[in-house]
């Protein structure tokens, strides 16, 4: 198996550096590639067999385990070129949720996503309910064989191309207690709207949905009422798992190139590769990409295994987000002011890696999990 996950590495690696990191030239200052450069280097992906990694290859993907997404995401996070937040260079995207879907569901929703004739977005933040999902109150009230949705979603990735939204909405049960649930709403339904887009550092723009009295039918539902939670938690799982594989392909990248350029660089009569400094920046981005590795490694094994891995997957996230920022940051500052121009790929990896302390549940928050658990063993 060891085997089989370096030649993986391998491919992508060679991917990578042949076909997208001489692409970066070409972004725009959102990183954004030319369409026709963008279609054309998708096909060269697919012709690889760098398709739909994820996905089961009885529905035509590559079928990878966790253990090797982690590898695949390392390794496309090397390069700019791939959006951090959208990698559909490498084919449709369904998520955990989409692929679990079964029946008609299957058929109507998941199906569409995988022949890439409509995307999808996964739709749970609040404006008052971000960190804390339970505090959210967009309303699915059951009126027949319908639900009746109410609120507004915010920061939305993709919302505004999306075909359908799996949305997480409170369906108000006679105990008091939410049952937050998972429903499939398609954008054209009357009373559906794209209510604002907020462009971010990243260059992104995620989008505000509001719904007004949108009648849902009860067949749209993904699993039973108050399952919602634990159907976002694989999505959750492997975006923390992503993030921490991530910080370690962008550690390797900017660590790389800033190595060769301290070379060239000479200030007060030497170049910068004799300062110590810089040298200790190298030596904790090799540290931390080790460490980081590893961390994921276990990770990923675990959640294979079947285990929940829920600690370990806080942990990476807080500790992969965090290091990678701080390993980023430290590089930036050997190229003094070039490392601000939009001209140097550093600038983007150091707002995308700074954003990733926030997204997908900000790293206080994954503190707060873990230190939970350490309280509650101790209590017991
Ligand atoms: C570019 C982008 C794309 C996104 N895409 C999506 C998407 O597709 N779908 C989706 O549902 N959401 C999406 N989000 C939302 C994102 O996941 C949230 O912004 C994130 O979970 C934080 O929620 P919040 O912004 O409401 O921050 P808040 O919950 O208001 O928290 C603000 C800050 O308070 C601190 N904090 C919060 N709780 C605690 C605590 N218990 N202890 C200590 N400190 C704490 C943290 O520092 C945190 O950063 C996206 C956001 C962005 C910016």
């Amino acid at each position: 198996m060891e085997a089989e996950y370096e030649a993986l590495r391998e491919t992508l690696r060679r991917f990578v550096d042949r076909e997208l990191i001489p692409l970066e030239p070409q972004l725009d200052a959102d990183g954004k590639l030319p369409d026709a450069t963008f279609a054309a280097v998708r096909d060269k992906a697919q012709a690889a067999g760098i398709w739909m990694p994820d996905v089961p290859a009885e529905l035509g993907g590559v079928g990878l385990d966790l253990s090797a997404m982690v590898i695949f995401w390392e390794e496309i996070s090397r390069t700019i070129a791939v959006p951090a937040r959208d990698h559909s260079l490498f084919g449709p995207t369904p998520g955990p949720i989409l692929l679990a879907l079964e029946g008609a569901q299957a058929e109507r929703y998941r199906d569409p996503v995988l022949r890439g004739e409509t995307v999808s977005c996964f739709a749970q933040t609040e404006p008052d309910a971000g960190s804390d999902p339970r505090a959210m109150r967009t309303r699915a009230v059951r009126d027949g064989d319908h639900y009746v949705v109410n609120g507004t979603k915010r920061f939305i990735t993709h919302a505004d191309k999306a075909g359908f939204a799996q949305v997480m909405v409170r369906v108000p049960a006679e105990d008091g207690k939410p049952r937050i649930t998972c429903l499939l709403i398609d954008m054209d339904t009357p009373g559906v709207r794209i209510a604002a887009r907020h462009k971010t550092m990243m260059g992104d723009a995620p989008s505000e949905i509001a719904f007004e009295d949108v009648r849902v039918p009860v067949a749209n539902r993904v699993g039973a009422e108050g399952e919602g939670i634990k159907l976002a938690q694989g999505w959750i799982n492997q975006g923390r798992l992503r993030h921490a594989a991530r910080a370690c392909g962008v550690i390797r990248r900017c660590a790389d190139d800033l190595a060769a350029y301290s070379h060239q660089r000479r200030t007060f009569g030497a170049p910068l590769a004799d300062r110590q400094s810089l040298q200790w920046t190298l030596a904790d981005a090799e540290i931390a990409c080790h460490a980081i590795r590893l961390m994921v490694r276990d990770a990923a094994a675990r959640l294979d295994a079947g285990e929940e891995a829920r600690i370990e997957t806080y942990m990476i996230k807080a500790h992969g987000d965090e290091t990678g920022f701080r390993i980023v940051d430290r590089c930036l500052q050997f190229y003094g002011g070039l490392g601000l121009t939009l001209d140097m790929p550093i600038q983007k990896f150091w707002r995308d890696q700074r954003s990733f302390m926030i997204t997908e549940g900000p790293i206080e928050v994954m503190r707060m999990a873990i230190a939970r658990e350490v309280l509650a063993r101790a209590a017991a």
